[in-house]
Parts: structure tokens; sequence; C-alpha cells
């Protein structure tokens, strides 16, 4: 059963490209919102292991749906 919040399977950590898929942009993006700290992603080898937590609060505090936290 895939996340309610981001769409992407429920495991812990994501490949960067079915979060590509998932956001429908390229690896290259997902790789470089993990470089300025969008995202929490572990180097696995040549490979990018992105961090579940981080892509559903991305999604939470960009998405314009839902209910937003009022600025503080
Ligand atoms: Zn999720």
């Amino acid at each position: 059963m895939p996340c309610e919040i981001c769409g992407c399977p429920n495991v812990k950590w994501l490949r960067v490209s079915t979060v590509a898929r998932h956001f429908a942009c390229s690896t290259k993006k997902v790789r470089r919102l993990i470089k300025s700290g969008c995202l929490l992603g572990v180097r696995l080898g040549r490979e990018w292991r992105v961090d579940h937590a981080s892509v559903d609060r991305l999604v939470q505090e960009c998405s314009l749906v839902g209910d937003p936290r009022p600025p503080q």
C-alpha cells in the first residue's frame, strides 16, 4: 500500500529513481534536492537512497492543498 502523503511505496528508504518517477522529475533533480538539504539521503556506493520521511515533509511543506501550518 503506497504512502498516503507522497504516494511512494511504504519503505523507509526510497530509490532516487522511484522518487523521481513519483514527482515526474529527473533523478538529477532529486540528487540536487538531497545536496541542497531539502531531502535527506544516504549514499550507498554509487547510488543514493532517499529518506521517506523527508519526502513526506517536503510534500507537506510545499503542497498547496491540505492544511498548511500557519507561519510562526
Ligand atoms: Zn510518503
